[in-house]
């Protein structure tokens, strides 16, 4: 374990400063070990997948993050895939697509590791992770392991029950399949690359999509807000739901877009919009003010 560098290293939005502690298990019982020690030191503990989802404090966190990247093994057995909760999602969804196993091919195009995408349930309009989840492994924030099925994750639309867990290891049941996959990965590709700034610093979806059929970045739309910008960030010109660090952005530029937006989508549609994006804070009541 060691102090860690800036979290803006490894994070989509480049935004946040240093944990107290850092550690990169690379393996199960030495992640167990990690979280047992923060226990008795009654630290907070924290997973990093790829950093794809997440807003960081300029000041860093309190405690001990820790990140998954060394736990990436995938073994392919007939229709059952299993991988380590740090093997990049796109490298899952390309091979099985590859090996003629559909099912992942719906999460094309979505950043960040299968631990991430499981505990945030990933997906989009075609479907999501938790649909293909047969069993979850994983450790407690005390370091008990635990086992669970579909039904036990509690998946729901952009979350889960898996939430405070350290998820090390995703079993999921694809179907074989004669389709051109690779196709189908590579058409969602470009349908996300045309309406989405896939290629700027952002952390994806700031909100959710509420229910009653309009989506959020509609909403934002609507109240006037693409391109707008505080400091080095700015509500996408691109897609509203989307904000950018466009050079410099501190979290106090990054949290204010997210008052804005959603003060004035109250005030011209009378939606409370929730985050998508989790926000990491030293001080975590001001987080849940918003969340
Ligand atoms: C350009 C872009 C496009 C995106 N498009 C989509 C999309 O279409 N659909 C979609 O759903 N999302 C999308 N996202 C958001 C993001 O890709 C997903 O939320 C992804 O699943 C996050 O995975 P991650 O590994 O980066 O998680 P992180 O950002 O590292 O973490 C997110 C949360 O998961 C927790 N976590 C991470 N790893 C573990 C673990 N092993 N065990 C337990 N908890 C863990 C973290 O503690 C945190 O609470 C997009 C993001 C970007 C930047």
């Amino acid at each position: 374990m060691t102090d860690g560098a800036p979290l803006a290293r490894y994070t989509s939005l480049k935004v946040g400063g240093p944990p107290d502690r850092w550690a990169a298990p690379a393996s199960e019982e030495a992640l167990r070990r990690t979280l047992r020690e923060a226990a008795d030191r009654e630290e907070p503990v924290r997973a990093l997948g790829g950093g794809r989802n997440l807003l960081v404090d300029d000041l860093g966190v309190a405690g001990t993050v820790v990140t998954t990247s060394r736990l990436r093994a995938v073994a392919i057995d007939g229709a059952l895939v299993t991988a380590q909760a740090g093997s990049p999602l796109p490298g899952l969804v390309h091979r099985t697509a590859a090996a003629g196993l559909a099912g992942l091919e719906v999460l094309a195009g979505i950043p960040g590791t299968v631990g991430g995408a499981v505990r945030m349930n990933a997906g989009g309009h075609q479907g999501e992770i938790g649909d293909r989840v047969v069993l979850v492994r994983g450790f407690r924030r005390d370091g008990e392991p635990f086992a669970l099925d579909r039904e036990g994750c509690g998946f729901r639309y952009r979350g889960s029950d898996l939430e405070g867990s350290f998820v090390t290891e995703v079993t999921l049941r694809l179907e074989p399949s004669g389709a051109d996959l690779g196709a189908r990965v590579k058409e969602l590709i470009a349908w996300k690359a045309a309406a989405q700034p896939l290629h700027a610093a952002t952390a994806g979806c700031t909100f959710k999509n509420p229910p009653g059929g309009r989506s959020a970045g509609l909403l934002l739309d609507l109240a006037g807000l693409k391109g707008f910008a505080r400091g080095g960030a700015r509500f996408s010109p691109r897609h509203a739901n989307f904000i950018e660090n466009s050079g410099g952005a501190t979290f106090a530029d990054v949290f204010s877009l997210i008052e804005e937006g959603q003060r004035r989508v109250w005030s011209e549609s009378g939606v409370r919009l929730e985050l998508e994006v989790e926000v990491w804070r030293r001080a975590p009541e001001a987080a849940r003010a918003v969340a």
